[in-house]
């Protein structure tokens, strides 16, 4: 066969513990052998975060910037277990999702994949529901504080004009607790273009959802901004037949219930938190759940949703056989290699990831999959457990066959 080859490279993010090894072996047993592979290589590994005191992750997210498409490895977000883990460390360094989602300005769009022999728990659900969910303020920028007399609480804001904006939050006559939460106009934008366009590539509808009748002027203005954003994007999603509207929190939650899915629904920070772990769940496992970072400008980042396993690395560091599933990894290099080939009018590498998806469905249809998916499938399924190897093996296997065919 010959391999396939790239104009542009996609920016490689590398990672941690399983992951790292899942990677190695999902580039050589499933691209290397068929595709010219092009990127450029940033070791986003802990230990070379570390020595380059994260330099290497801002560089990583300045050249997604310049390339538009990334791939990303899990990693690992040291906590004060790693500190202990690893001595070295010579700080507690800052997630690298979070360094570079602010970099690119971006939202996380997540996507579980779905196959034929795991149902979800929802029966209705046919087509997968995609989450994205605003990862600025709100309850995660709080002040919070408790008190324990009588007494009143303002909220007071003090323009730089020197205008001035107070008003009574409540007067108590007993304790109690208080909180005070904002958002940005420019995040709240941000976050509504990267919707309007995530939903124009994937042709699907997009829901937003908040709940203004209660909080008029807080969710009212996100209301507004999606509007007046969405005049720019009206014509391209009536062009591609597409819809979007804006409805209360309740009833979206009713309606998705009730609905079919193929959907995406954006929800506030505090919302996507809580629903897409509900949607992930209902739909079966972390570990076939994708994830994309988009930002305003037409910027894509591929990943999984899980972490680094690491139960699964210390096990096959002892030489044991592991079972840890590729899926949500390969289909962030299948998101990023077709996305690259869209970009660059190269319809082989589009075909590329479509033929070594299709190979993941016909291995997890024929039976053969990883022990997390055994569990879920539908009673009387036939199962076959492959270790990673063997999984991955198979999908090589299926890929040939569908270029053979
Ligand atoms: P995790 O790595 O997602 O793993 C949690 C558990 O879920 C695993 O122990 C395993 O269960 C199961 N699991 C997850 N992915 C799987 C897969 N592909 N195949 C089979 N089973 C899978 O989460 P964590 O243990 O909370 O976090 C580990 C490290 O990952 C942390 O250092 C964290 O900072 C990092 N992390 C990184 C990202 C990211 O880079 N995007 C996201 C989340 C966490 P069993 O052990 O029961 O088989
Ligand atoms: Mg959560």
């Amino acid at each position: 066969m010959q391999k396939i080859k790239m104009k542009t490279p996609l920016v490689e993010m590398d990672g941690d513990e399983m992951t790292r090894i899942l990677w190695q072996k999902i580039k050589a047993v499933l691209i290397e052998p068929y595709v010219e592979l092009k990127t450029e290589y940033y070791d986003l590994g802990l230990l070379s975060r570390n020595s380059t005191e994260d330099q290497i992750t801002v560089d990583a997210a300045n050249a997604t910037n310049r390339l538009s498409v990334a791939v990303k490895c899990a990693t690992i977000t040291p906590n004060k277990q790693r500190m202990e883990e690893y001595p070295e460390l010579t700080r507690m360094w800052k997630s690298p999702n979070g360094t570079i989602r602010s970099i690119l300005d971006g939202t996380v769009f997540r996507t579980p994949i779905i196959i034929d022999p795991v149902k979800p728990v929802v029966k209705n659900w046919e087509s997968p529901i995609t989450i994205a969910r605003h990862a600025y303020g709100d309850v995660y920028k709080a002040v919070d504080f408790a008190t324990d007399e009588p007494g009143e609480c303002r909220l007071i804001f003090k323009g730089r004009s020197g205008q001035v904006k107070d008003v009574l939050v409540q007067k108590v006559e007993g304790p109690a607790v208080w909180q005070g939460t904002h958002n940005l106009d420019s995040s709240i934008r941000s976050f509504a273009k990267a919707c309007f366009s995530y939903a124009l590539d994937l042709k699907q509808d997009l829901w937003f959802s908040a709940k203004d009748t209660i909080a008029k002027v807080y969710d009212g203005r996100f209301k507004a901004i999606f509007e007046e954003e969405f005049e720019n994007y009206k014509a391209d999603f009536e062009k591609a037949g597409i819809e979007y509207f804006y409805t209360l929190i309740d009833d979206a939650v009713a309606r998705i219930v009730r609905g079919r899915g193929g959907i995406i629904w954006a929800c506030k920070n505090y919302d996507g938190d809580v629903m897409s772990d509900m949607v992930s769940t209902a739909f079966g496992s972390l570990a076939m759940m994708t994830s994309v970072l988009v930002s305003p400008d037409g910027v894509w980042e591929y990943e999984a949703a899980h972490g680094t396993v690491t139960r699964h690395y210390y096990r096959y560091l002892n030489g044991e056989q592991v079972s840890t599933n590729p899926m949500a990894t390969i289909f962030a290099w299948t998101g990023a290699l077709r996305k690259r080939g869209e970009l660059d009018g190269t319809d082989e590498l589009v075909s590329f990831a479509d033929r070594l998806e299709k190979a993941c469905f016909d291995t997890l249809n024929s039976g053969v999959m990883t022990k997390d998916l055994a569990g879920l499938v539908e009673p009387g399924f036939k199962v076959d457990v492959a270790d990673t190897d063997r999984f991955l093996k198979t999908v090589a296997d299926r890929y040939e066959a569908i270029v053979i065919s």
